[in-house]
Protein backbone atom coordinates (compact mmCIF):
# COMPACT_ATOMS: atom_id res chain seq x y z
CA UNK A 1 0.00 0.00 0.00
CA UNK A 2 1.43 3.09 -0.98
CA UNK A 3 2.50 5.59 1.93
CA UNK A 4 0.86 8.68 1.03
CA UNK A 5 -2.43 6.75 1.23
CA UNK A 6 -1.50 5.67 4.77
CA UNK A 7 -0.67 8.85 5.91
CA UNK A 8 -3.96 10.11 4.08
CA UNK A 9 -6.00 7.13 5.49
CA UNK A 10 -4.65 8.01 8.74
CA UNK A 11 -5.87 12.11 8.26
CA UNK A 12 -9.07 10.76 7.57
CA UNK A 13 -9.30 8.16 10.60
CA UNK A 14 -8.31 11.08 12.55
CA UNK A 15 -11.06 13.79 11.07
CA UNK A 16 -13.90 11.07 11.42
CA UNK A 17 -13.67 10.37 14.94
CA UNK A 18 -13.07 13.90 16.15
CA UNK A 19 -16.19 15.06 14.82
CA UNK A 20 -18.53 13.37 17.33
CA UNK A 21 -21.29 14.93 19.13
CA UNK A 22 -20.19 17.20 21.82
CA UNK A 23 -22.38 19.44 22.37
CA UNK A 24 -26.15 18.46 23.77
CA UNK A 25 -29.37 20.41 22.97
CA UNK A 26 -29.72 20.20 26.95
CA UNK A 27 -25.88 21.27 27.82
CA UNK A 28 -26.95 24.08 25.36
CA UNK A 29 -29.97 24.97 27.51
CA UNK A 30 -28.04 25.36 30.50
CA UNK A 31 -25.65 27.82 29.19
CA UNK A 32 -28.90 29.76 28.19
CA UNK A 33 -29.18 32.48 30.59
CA UNK A 34 -32.95 34.18 31.62
CA UNK A 35 -33.41 37.17 33.35
CA UNK A 36 -36.29 38.51 36.22
CA UNK A 37 -36.52 41.58 34.59
CA UNK A 38 -37.40 42.76 30.66
CA UNK A 39 -34.04 45.07 30.81
CA UNK A 40 -31.58 42.41 29.76
CA UNK A 41 -28.42 42.98 31.94
CA UNK A 42 -26.22 40.40 31.06
CA UNK A 43 -23.03 41.87 32.71
CA UNK A 44 -24.10 41.08 36.18
CA UNK A 45 -25.43 37.02 35.12
CA UNK A 46 -21.17 37.02 33.79
CA UNK A 47 -19.78 38.60 37.14
CA UNK A 48 -22.14 36.27 39.32
CA UNK A 49 -21.64 33.08 37.02
CA UNK A 50 -18.25 33.25 35.62
CA UNK A 51 -16.11 30.89 37.84
CA UNK A 52 -18.95 28.65 38.04
CA UNK A 53 -19.43 28.57 34.13
CA UNK A 54 -16.25 28.88 32.69
CA UNK A 55 -15.13 25.25 33.24
CA UNK A 56 -18.24 23.54 31.44
CA UNK A 57 -17.79 26.05 28.55
CA UNK A 58 -13.94 25.64 27.80
CA UNK A 59 -14.62 22.56 27.68
CA UNK A 60 -16.67 22.53 24.66
CA UNK A 61 -14.64 25.64 23.48
CA UNK A 62 -12.83 23.54 20.34
CA UNK A 63 -16.07 21.55 19.51
CA UNK A 64 -16.46 21.96 15.72
CA UNK A 65 -20.37 21.24 16.72
CA UNK A 66 -20.26 23.95 19.45
CA UNK A 67 -23.43 26.04 19.60
CA UNK A 68 -23.11 29.44 18.41
CA UNK A 69 -24.55 30.64 21.88
CA UNK A 70 -22.20 28.71 23.70
CA UNK A 71 -19.64 30.27 21.43
CA UNK A 72 -20.33 33.54 22.60
CA UNK A 73 -20.56 33.17 26.06
CA UNK A 74 -17.31 31.79 25.87
CA UNK A 75 -16.23 34.73 24.60
CA UNK A 76 -18.06 36.78 27.03
CA UNK A 77 -16.60 34.85 30.02
CA UNK A 78 -13.05 34.41 28.77
CA UNK A 79 -12.97 38.16 28.60
CA UNK A 80 -14.61 40.89 30.82
CA UNK A 81 -13.30 43.69 28.49
CA UNK A 82 -16.47 43.85 26.64
CA UNK A 83 -18.68 44.55 29.70
CA UNK A 84 -19.50 48.17 30.42
CA UNK A 85 -21.51 50.46 33.12
CA UNK A 86 -24.03 47.19 33.18
CA UNK A 87 -24.19 46.68 29.11
CA UNK A 88 -22.43 44.60 27.11
CA UNK A 89 -20.48 46.12 23.86
CA UNK A 90 -19.39 42.96 22.37
CA UNK A 91 -17.14 42.47 19.50
CA UNK A 92 -17.98 41.22 15.95
CA UNK A 93 -16.46 37.84 17.04
CA UNK A 94 -18.56 38.07 20.46
CA UNK A 95 -22.12 37.95 19.09
CA UNK A 96 -24.15 35.34 19.21
CA UNK A 97 -25.07 33.99 15.54
CA UNK A 98 -28.61 33.85 15.33
CA UNK A 99 -28.63 31.50 12.09
CA UNK A 100 -27.33 28.48 13.79
CA UNK A 101 -30.16 27.94 15.87
CA UNK A 102 -33.16 25.90 15.50
CA UNK A 103 -36.11 27.88 16.72
CA UNK A 104 -36.69 26.68 20.01
CA UNK A 105 -33.15 27.66 21.07
CA UNK A 106 -33.64 30.84 18.88
CA UNK A 107 -36.96 31.47 21.14
CA UNK A 108 -35.03 30.81 24.26
CA UNK A 109 -32.44 33.35 23.52
CA UNK A 110 -34.77 36.12 22.62
CA UNK A 111 -37.10 35.53 25.28
CA UNK A 112 -34.01 35.26 27.87
CA UNK A 113 -33.41 38.86 26.50
CA UNK A 114 -36.58 40.08 27.99
CA UNK A 115 -38.74 39.65 24.87
CA UNK A 116 -41.86 37.86 24.22
CA UNK A 117 -41.85 34.74 22.41
CA UNK A 118 -44.79 36.70 19.51
CA UNK A 119 -41.63 38.89 18.97
CA UNK A 120 -39.12 35.88 18.46
CA UNK A 121 -41.20 34.21 15.82
CA UNK A 122 -41.45 37.69 13.70
CA UNK A 123 -37.25 37.86 14.11
CA UNK A 124 -36.85 34.68 12.25
CA UNK A 125 -39.60 35.40 9.51
CA UNK A 126 -38.04 38.03 8.72
CA UNK A 127 -34.74 36.80 8.87
CA UNK A 128 -35.58 33.31 7.04
CA UNK A 129 -37.85 35.43 4.84
CA UNK A 130 -41.49 33.98 5.59
CA UNK A 131 -43.29 36.82 5.26
CA UNK A 132 -45.00 39.57 3.04
CA UNK A 133 -42.61 41.26 1.47
CA UNK A 134 -40.09 37.98 1.62
CA UNK A 135 -37.42 39.67 3.70
CA UNK A 136 -34.41 38.13 4.38
CA UNK A 137 -32.62 40.01 6.74
CA UNK A 138 -28.95 40.45 7.10
CA UNK A 139 -28.87 44.12 8.86
CA UNK A 140 -30.74 45.63 11.93
CA UNK A 141 -32.14 48.32 8.80
CA UNK A 142 -34.13 45.62 7.41
CA UNK A 143 -36.06 44.24 10.44
CA UNK A 144 -38.98 46.51 9.47
CA UNK A 145 -41.84 46.45 11.94
CA UNK A 146 -39.59 45.17 15.05
CA UNK A 147 -39.81 46.76 18.37
CA UNK A 148 -37.14 49.33 18.99
CA UNK A 149 -36.00 48.21 21.48
CA UNK A 150 -35.50 44.24 20.00
CA UNK A 151 -33.74 45.80 17.40
CA UNK A 152 -31.22 47.87 19.25
CA UNK A 153 -30.97 45.00 21.45
CA UNK A 154 -29.61 42.61 18.30
CA UNK A 155 -27.61 45.19 17.06
CA UNK A 156 -24.97 44.94 20.12
CA UNK A 157 -25.66 41.03 20.79
CA UNK A 158 -26.34 39.48 17.95
CA UNK A 159 -24.90 38.67 14.12
CA UNK A 160 -27.74 38.42 11.61
CA UNK A 161 -24.96 37.35 8.82
CA UNK A 162 -22.84 34.60 8.98
CA UNK A 163 -20.99 34.82 5.66
CA UNK A 164 -19.75 37.65 3.10
CA UNK A 165 -19.97 37.53 -0.96
CA UNK A 166 -16.24 37.40 -2.62
CA UNK A 167 -17.72 36.96 -6.35
CA UNK A 168 -20.74 35.78 -7.98
CA UNK A 169 -19.88 33.75 -11.24
CA UNK A 170 -22.34 32.69 -13.80
CA UNK A 171 -21.64 29.66 -16.23
CA UNK A 172 -23.26 29.80 -20.12
CA UNK A 173 -26.17 27.50 -18.55
CA UNK A 174 -27.05 30.21 -16.38
CA UNK A 175 -25.90 28.48 -13.47
CA UNK A 176 -24.45 30.93 -10.84
CA UNK A 177 -21.60 29.84 -8.38
CA UNK A 178 -21.10 32.14 -5.50
CA UNK A 179 -17.88 32.53 -3.08
CA UNK A 180 -18.32 33.39 -0.06
CA UNK A 181 -15.55 34.68 2.60
CA UNK A 182 -15.97 33.00 6.08
CA UNK A 183 -15.21 34.82 9.18
CA UNK A 184 -11.53 33.27 9.43
CA UNK A 185 -10.56 34.29 5.72
CA UNK A 186 -11.54 30.44 3.99
CA UNK A 187 -13.52 30.56 1.03
CA UNK A 188 -16.43 28.49 0.74
CA UNK A 189 -18.36 27.94 -3.00
CA UNK A 190 -22.39 27.65 -3.16
CA UNK A 191 -23.71 26.99 -6.56
CA UNK A 192 -27.02 28.01 -7.47
CA UNK A 193 -29.33 25.90 -10.35
CA UNK A 194 -32.03 27.90 -12.18
CA UNK A 195 -34.69 25.25 -13.88
CA UNK A 196 -37.53 27.97 -13.44
CA UNK A 197 -39.49 25.90 -16.52
CA UNK A 198 -40.20 22.98 -14.12
CA UNK A 199 -39.94 24.79 -10.95
CA UNK A 200 -37.26 22.92 -9.78
CA UNK A 201 -34.31 25.65 -8.83
CA UNK A 202 -31.76 24.13 -6.70
CA UNK A 203 -28.75 25.24 -4.53
CA UNK A 204 -26.19 22.91 -3.73
CA UNK A 205 -24.78 23.56 -0.11
CA UNK A 206 -21.05 23.15 1.11
CA UNK A 207 -20.85 21.69 4.43
CA UNK A 208 -17.08 21.87 5.07
CA UNK A 209 -14.06 23.92 3.64
CA UNK A 210 -12.14 21.06 1.15
CA UNK A 211 -12.98 17.68 2.06
CA UNK A 212 -10.98 15.14 3.66
CA UNK A 213 -12.17 11.78 1.63
CA UNK A 214 -9.87 12.54 -1.75
CA UNK A 215 -12.70 10.60 -3.87
CA UNK A 216 -10.00 10.62 -6.97
CA UNK A 217 -12.51 12.06 -9.52
CA UNK A 218 -13.04 14.76 -7.12
CA UNK A 219 -11.32 18.63 -7.27
CA UNK A 220 -12.44 19.33 -3.77
CA UNK A 221 -11.02 16.06 -2.25
CA UNK A 222 -7.88 17.76 -3.84
CA UNK A 223 -7.78 20.30 -1.01
CA UNK A 224 -7.75 18.16 1.70
CA UNK A 225 -10.02 18.77 4.93
CA UNK A 226 -9.65 22.70 6.39
CA UNK A 227 -12.47 22.74 9.00
CA UNK A 228 -16.55 22.10 9.09
CA UNK A 229 -18.71 24.75 8.21
CA UNK A 230 -20.61 25.63 11.38
CA UNK A 231 -24.98 25.03 11.02
CA UNK A 232 -24.69 28.94 10.71
CA UNK A 233 -22.50 28.79 7.90
CA UNK A 234 -24.51 26.41 6.18
CA UNK A 235 -28.21 27.47 6.95
CA UNK A 236 -26.73 31.17 5.44
CA UNK A 237 -25.70 29.52 2.38
CA UNK A 238 -29.59 28.64 1.38
CA UNK A 239 -30.84 32.14 3.03
CA UNK A 240 -28.19 34.31 0.41
CA UNK A 241 -29.62 31.98 -2.84
CA UNK A 242 -33.13 33.24 -1.73
CA UNK A 243 -32.38 36.70 -1.03
CA UNK A 244 -29.94 37.14 -4.43
CA UNK A 245 -31.80 34.80 -7.00
CA UNK A 246 -35.33 34.48 -6.07
CA UNK A 247 -36.57 37.80 -7.79
CA UNK A 248 -34.73 36.77 -10.82
CA UNK A 249 -35.11 32.77 -11.51
CA UNK A 250 -38.34 32.25 -8.68
CA UNK A 251 -38.10 30.56 -5.23
CA UNK A 252 -35.31 27.89 -4.53
CA UNK A 253 -37.26 24.77 -3.56
CA UNK A 254 -34.30 22.31 -3.46
CA UNK A 255 -31.11 21.94 -1.50
CA UNK A 256 -28.89 19.89 -1.52
CA UNK A 257 -25.90 19.30 0.20
CA UNK A 258 -23.45 18.47 -2.48
CA UNK A 259 -20.98 21.28 -2.63
CA UNK A 260 -17.65 21.45 -0.53
CA UNK A 261 -17.11 18.74 1.95
CA UNK A 262 -18.37 15.18 3.11
CA UNK A 263 -21.69 16.19 5.05
CA UNK A 264 -21.80 13.36 7.38
CA UNK A 265 -18.39 14.06 8.66
CA UNK A 266 -20.02 17.55 9.95
CA UNK A 267 -23.48 15.66 10.55
CA UNK A 268 -23.91 17.44 14.00
CA UNK A 269 -24.07 20.94 12.59
CA UNK A 270 -25.48 19.02 8.97
CA UNK A 271 -28.56 17.66 11.04
CA UNK A 272 -28.78 21.59 12.61
CA UNK A 273 -28.71 23.18 9.59
CA UNK A 274 -31.27 20.87 7.93
CA UNK A 275 -33.58 21.52 10.71
CA UNK A 276 -33.35 24.60 10.12
CA UNK A 277 -34.02 24.86 6.69
CA UNK A 278 -36.96 22.94 6.83
CA UNK A 279 -38.67 24.75 9.93
CA UNK A 280 -42.25 25.70 8.45
CA UNK A 281 -42.38 29.47 10.14
CA UNK A 282 -39.06 30.18 8.30
CA UNK A 283 -37.17 28.78 5.01
CA UNK A 284 -39.60 26.03 4.67
CA UNK A 285 -37.92 23.50 2.51
CA UNK A 286 -40.46 20.58 2.68
CA UNK A 287 -37.58 17.43 4.29
CA UNK A 288 -37.82 15.12 1.09
CA UNK A 289 -36.75 18.55 -1.32
CA UNK A 290 -33.52 19.03 1.03
CA UNK A 291 -30.60 16.11 0.06
CA UNK A 292 -27.88 15.47 1.97
CA UNK A 293 -25.31 13.95 0.35
CA UNK A 294 -22.41 10.72 1.72
CA UNK A 295 -19.88 9.22 0.13
CA UNK A 296 -20.77 6.32 2.55
CA UNK A 297 -20.26 7.37 6.25
CA UNK A 298 -21.67 4.24 7.49
CA UNK A 299 -21.88 4.96 11.40
CA UNK A 300 -23.32 8.77 10.40
CA UNK A 301 -25.75 6.88 7.92
CA UNK A 302 -27.26 5.14 10.54
CA UNK A 303 -27.36 8.07 12.75
CA UNK A 304 -28.79 10.27 9.85
CA UNK A 305 -31.53 7.91 8.74
CA UNK A 306 -32.76 8.02 12.48
CA UNK A 307 -32.27 11.83 13.77
CA UNK A 308 -33.36 13.94 10.53
CA UNK A 309 -36.73 13.78 8.55
CA UNK A 310 -34.50 14.85 5.54
CA UNK A 311 -33.25 12.72 2.16
CA UNK A 312 -30.34 10.45 1.60
CA UNK A 313 -28.06 10.25 -1.47
CA UNK A 314 -25.10 8.13 -1.14
CA UNK A 315 -22.44 8.48 -4.28
CA UNK A 316 -22.45 4.75 -5.20
CA UNK A 317 -19.62 5.34 -8.84
CA UNK A 318 -18.42 1.47 -8.45
CA UNK A 319 -19.74 -1.84 -8.13
CA UNK A 320 -16.79 -3.81 -7.01
CA UNK A 321 -14.78 -3.27 -3.94
CA UNK A 322 -11.41 -3.10 -6.02
CA UNK A 323 -12.52 -0.08 -8.00
CA UNK A 324 -14.23 1.57 -4.56
CA UNK A 325 -11.38 1.36 -2.70
CA UNK A 326 -9.52 2.68 -5.44
CA UNK A 327 -11.01 5.87 -6.26
CA UNK A 328 -12.92 6.06 -3.19
CA UNK A 329 -10.61 5.47 -0.43
CA UNK A 330 -13.61 5.64 1.86
CA UNK A 331 -14.64 2.12 0.77
CA UNK A 332 -11.50 0.73 2.32
CA UNK A 333 -13.06 1.09 5.54
CA UNK A 334 -16.77 0.72 5.04
CA UNK A 335 -16.94 -1.76 1.73
CA UNK A 336 -19.69 -2.42 -0.53
CA UNK A 337 -21.79 -4.90 1.28
CA UNK A 338 -21.29 -2.95 4.59
CA UNK A 339 -22.58 0.16 3.16
CA UNK A 340 -25.49 -1.70 1.22
CA UNK A 341 -26.44 -4.28 3.99
CA UNK A 342 -26.61 -0.67 6.19
CA UNK A 343 -28.81 0.70 3.76
CA UNK A 344 -30.95 -2.19 3.47
CA UNK A 345 -31.95 -2.70 7.17
CA UNK A 346 -32.03 0.79 7.98
CA UNK A 347 -34.33 1.25 5.75
CA UNK A 348 -36.94 -1.08 6.31
CA UNK A 349 -37.10 0.56 9.52
CA UNK A 350 -38.72 3.60 7.95
CA UNK A 351 -41.54 4.47 6.06
CA UNK A 352 -41.73 5.53 2.30
CA UNK A 353 -38.43 6.67 2.03
CA UNK A 354 -36.11 5.96 -1.08
CA UNK A 355 -32.08 6.74 -1.22
CA UNK A 356 -30.92 7.89 -4.00
CA UNK A 357 -27.65 6.70 -5.88
CA UNK A 358 -25.20 8.64 -7.42
CA UNK A 359 -23.21 7.24 -10.00
CA UNK A 360 -20.56 9.32 -11.83
CA UNK A 361 -19.80 7.47 -15.08
CA UNK A 362 -15.68 7.03 -15.56
CA UNK A 363 -15.00 6.11 -19.29
CA UNK A 364 -13.28 2.67 -19.22
CA UNK A 365 -13.39 2.38 -15.41
CA UNK A 366 -17.12 1.78 -13.74
CA UNK A 367 -19.19 2.04 -17.38
CA UNK A 368 -19.32 -1.50 -18.52
CA UNK A 369 -22.49 -3.12 -19.13
CA UNK A 370 -21.58 -5.89 -16.49
CA UNK A 371 -21.03 -2.66 -13.88
CA UNK A 372 -24.55 -1.92 -15.02
CA UNK A 373 -26.01 -5.92 -14.58
CA UNK A 374 -23.69 -5.41 -10.81
CA UNK A 375 -25.90 -2.88 -9.86
CA UNK A 376 -29.57 -4.45 -10.16
CA UNK A 377 -27.51 -7.11 -7.86
CA UNK A 378 -26.32 -4.83 -5.31
CA UNK A 379 -29.59 -2.44 -5.02
CA UNK A 380 -31.90 -5.35 -4.73
CA UNK A 381 -34.07 -4.70 -1.56
CA UNK A 382 -33.14 -1.22 -0.40
CA UNK A 383 -36.26 1.47 -2.05
CA UNK A 384 -33.85 3.83 -4.00
CA UNK A 385 -33.41 5.89 -7.56
CA UNK A 386 -30.43 5.84 -9.36
CA UNK A 387 -29.02 9.13 -11.02
CA UNK A 388 -26.68 8.68 -13.46
CA UNK A 389 -23.93 11.88 -13.28
CA UNK A 390 -21.90 12.83 -16.11
CA UNK A 391 -18.19 13.28 -15.32
CA UNK A 392 -16.77 17.03 -15.10
CA UNK A 393 -12.92 16.96 -15.59
CA UNK A 394 -10.56 19.22 -14.35
CA UNK A 395 -7.42 19.95 -14.16
CA UNK A 396 -5.13 17.11 -12.38
CA UNK A 397 -7.68 14.28 -13.04
CA UNK A 398 -6.99 11.37 -15.55
CA UNK A 399 -10.43 10.43 -15.89
CA UNK A 400 -12.48 10.61 -18.75
CA UNK A 401 -16.06 11.17 -19.26
CA UNK A 402 -18.59 8.24 -20.70
CA UNK A 403 -20.07 8.85 -23.75
CA UNK A 404 -23.68 9.59 -24.05
CA UNK A 405 -24.17 6.39 -26.23
CA UNK A 406 -22.42 4.38 -22.96
CA UNK A 407 -24.71 6.40 -20.59
CA UNK A 408 -27.68 5.79 -22.30
CA UNK A 409 -26.72 1.78 -22.89
CA UNK A 410 -26.11 1.91 -19.06
CA UNK A 411 -29.01 3.44 -18.30
CA UNK A 412 -31.17 1.29 -20.38
CA UNK A 413 -29.78 -2.13 -18.79
CA UNK A 414 -30.63 -0.33 -15.06
CA UNK A 415 -33.88 0.23 -16.31
CA UNK A 416 -34.73 -2.94 -17.80
CA UNK A 417 -33.34 -4.68 -14.56
CA UNK A 418 -36.24 -2.80 -12.73
CA UNK A 419 -34.40 0.27 -11.53
CA UNK A 420 -35.87 3.90 -10.94
CA UNK A 421 -32.83 5.33 -12.99
CA UNK A 422 -32.32 9.09 -14.48
CA UNK A 423 -29.25 10.65 -16.16
CA UNK A 424 -28.78 14.11 -15.38
CA UNK A 425 -27.22 16.49 -17.32
CA UNK A 426 -23.71 18.44 -16.37
CA UNK A 427 -24.59 22.07 -14.98
CA UNK A 428 -22.25 24.89 -14.69
CA UNK A 429 -19.25 22.94 -15.79
CA UNK A 430 -17.74 25.77 -18.26
CA UNK A 431 -17.03 27.84 -14.56
CA UNK A 432 -16.01 24.94 -12.70
CA UNK A 433 -19.57 25.04 -11.24
CA UNK A 434 -20.69 21.58 -11.79
CA UNK A 435 -20.33 18.53 -9.55
CA UNK A 436 -16.81 17.78 -7.91
CA UNK A 437 -15.55 20.64 -9.17
CA UNK A 438 -15.40 23.42 -6.52
CA UNK A 439 -12.92 24.97 -4.27
CA UNK A 440 -9.06 25.41 -4.88
CA UNK A 441 -6.89 22.91 -3.80
CA UNK A 442 -3.76 25.36 -4.00
CA UNK A 443 -0.16 23.51 -3.61
CA UNK A 444 -0.15 21.41 -0.89
CA UNK A 445 -2.95 18.53 -2.51
CA UNK A 446 -4.41 15.31 -1.12
CA UNK A 447 -2.36 12.55 -3.42
CA UNK A 448 -3.54 10.92 -6.30
CA UNK A 449 -3.81 7.00 -5.30
CA UNK A 450 -2.26 4.19 -7.42
CA UNK A 451 -4.17 2.79 -10.27
CA UNK A 452 -4.98 -0.57 -10.34
CA UNK A 453 -3.29 -1.92 -13.77
CA UNK A 454 -5.92 -2.98 -15.41
CA UNK A 455 -7.29 -0.02 -15.88
CA UNK A 456 -4.36 1.86 -16.56
CA UNK A 457 -4.96 1.73 -20.38
CA UNK A 458 -8.66 3.93 -20.00
CA UNK A 459 -7.01 7.06 -18.84
CA UNK A 460 -5.53 10.10 -19.72
CA UNK A 461 -1.79 10.43 -18.75
CA UNK A 462 -1.75 13.09 -16.29
CA UNK A 463 0.08 16.78 -17.70
S1 LIG B 1 -16.95 13.62 -3.94
FE1 LIG B 1 -17.72 14.55 -2.05
S2 LIG B 1 -16.88 13.21 -0.45
FE2 LIG B 1 -15.69 12.79 -2.28
S3 LIG B 1 -13.91 14.15 -2.13
FE3 LIG B 1 -15.48 15.22 -3.33
S4 LIG B 1 -16.54 16.48 -1.83
FE4 LIG B 1 -15.44 14.91 -0.71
Amino acid sequence: MEASYCIWMRQLKMATTVFRRTTTTASLSSLIIRLPSSKPILSHLFHHHHHRRRRSISTSATSPSQSPLSQTLNHSCSSNSGVEDGELNLSDSQKVILKGMRYKEFQNWVTSQGYRPAQALMLWKLLYGNNSKSIWAHSCEELEGLNKDLMMMLSKRAKLKALQVKDIITASDGTRKILFTLDDGLVIETVIIPNGDRGRNTVCVSSQVGCAMNCQFCFTGRMGLRRNLTAAEIVEQAVFAQRLFTSEVGSIRNVVFMGMGEPLQNIENVITAADIMVDEQGLHFSPNKVTISTSGLVPQIKQFLRESKCALAVSLNATTDEVRNWIMPINRKYNLKLLLDTLRQELSLKHKYKVLFEYVLLAGVNDSIDDAKRIIDLVKGIPCKINLLTFNPHSGSHFQPSTIEKMIEFRNTLAEGGCVVFMRPSRGDDQMAACGQLGNPGELQAPLLKVPPRFQTSLEPLV
